[in-house]
């Protein structure tokens, strides 16, 4: 007999975990994902970050360079491929990116202003990461401007807070104080990260700063390690497909395409694939596979690479017939062909992602 899709998981082999932005707005959400992704500097794709369909993928070895000497003092070995964080930062896209019931986000972070503290989407954020059972990180933004911060670009925070001046410090931990006690008051026990002795029972305070790229370093040690430490049964790589539908639209010498994130398995050119339609289920065949070209090869003629073949986790743009009808934010099912499997099962499957999703809406 075949080896089931479980046995074939092992924690030598992770995916990247998919991490998604959320908070209130104006706490500086975009200005964080482009911090991270460096989406300023000028020689496009720098520092090995590569854009997929509707994320950004960070490997390890640009995880290590932008953790810089926390690397060191904190002894970190990074054992997932990468991060994979969701371009597209809100409630929307967590509660869209789902698969059967449960968030494909692996990790969030909720963005808080470190002036304004706890606000009304804030609160939704928390609620919908912890129904989900989702861990997450709080980033409490906008340090720089904090009476008399003195700045050094990207550095760790841990770093920062030693060289500021007495009042600043002091005012930093009078607003943390805050933040901590708000978030007891929604029955969340949150500490600032590097006092945090437990990470299951307390949720890690970040500070940082979008502007000045301060704490991003210790935001993406905090990822890494929560992915490792807490998420290694969930982002254990395994060749079952668990892939959900983004976005469904028309490219012109493409046709009506779907854009899906595939967040773990193994996704063929050919395989038959399984979607939930707005008339009935969808099932067809992936005729191309496609992600984005590296920028700084966007002088060739088409804006795509073809593959025969992604592994998990990663954001693909998926050619095939019949698209037209396909619901946004179900679920794309692929037979699994080490188990025997029935067609009409999987048919089921992806409509009940229907009524899940109309029950979301209202
Ligand atoms: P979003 O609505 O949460 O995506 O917030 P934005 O990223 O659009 O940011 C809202 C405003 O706050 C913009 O004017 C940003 O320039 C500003 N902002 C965001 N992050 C920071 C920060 O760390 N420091 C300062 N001083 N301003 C920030």
């Amino acid at each position: 007999r075949m080896r089931s899709a479980v046995e074939a998981r092992t924690p030598d082999r992770l995916r990247s975990s998919i991490v998604c932005i959320m908070g209130h707005v104006d706490t500086g959400k975009t200005k964080l994902l482009d911090n991270i992704r460096r989406t300023n500097v000028q020689e496009g794709e720098a520092g090995g970050i590569t854009q997929q369909i509707g994320a950004s993928f960070f490997p390890a070895e640009t995880l290590r360079e932008r953790m810089g000497s926390l690397v060191e003092k904190k002894n970190i070995t990074v054992k997932v491929p990468g991060l994979m964080i969701i371009d597209t930062p809100g409630h929307e896209s967590f509660s869209n990116l789902r698969s059967r019931g449960s968030s494909l986000c692996d990790l969030a972070i909720v963005v808080v202003d470190i002036m304004h503290g706890l606000e009304p989407q804030t609160i939704e954020s928390l609620t919908m990461l912890r129904s989900k059972k989702t861990p997450f990180v709080i980033a409490l933004n906008k340090v720089d401007r904090l009476y008399g911060w003195s700045t050094v670009k990207d550095r760790p925070f841990i770093e920062s807070l030693e060289v500021q001046p007495e009042g600043t410090r002091s005012e930093f931990e009078s607003r943390a104080s805050q933040v901590l006690l708000q978030l007891a008051e929604q029955g969340l026990n949150a500490e600032l990260y590097y006092k945090n002795k437990d990470f299951k029972e307390y949720v890690s305070l970040i500070p940082t700063s979008a502007i000045t790229g301060e704490g991003v370093p210790d935001i993406l040690m905090m990822l890494v390690l929560l992915s490792q430490k807490m998420l290694v049964d969930r982002v254990m790589w395994c060749p079952e497909v668990q892939c959900t539908v983004l976005e469904v639209k028309v490219i012109e010498g493409l046709g009506t395409t779907a854009d899906v994130i595939l967040a773990n398995g193994t996704l063929k050119r050919g395989d038959q694939i399984v979607m939930c339609g707005f008339s009935g289920p969808v099932v067809t065949r992936v005729r191309e596979l496609l992600t984005p070209r590296p920028l700084r090869e966007m002088r060739v003629k088409t804006d795509y690479l073809h593959h025969e073949s992604i592994d998990g986790a990663m954001g693909i743009k998926i050619c095939a017939n019949n698209l037209e009808g396909v619901v946004a934010g179900s679920a794309c099912l692929v037979p699994y062909k080490d188990v025997p499997y029935d067609l009409e099962v999987l048919k089921e499957d992806v409509m009940s992602d229907l009524s899940q999703l109309a029950k979301a809406a209202s």
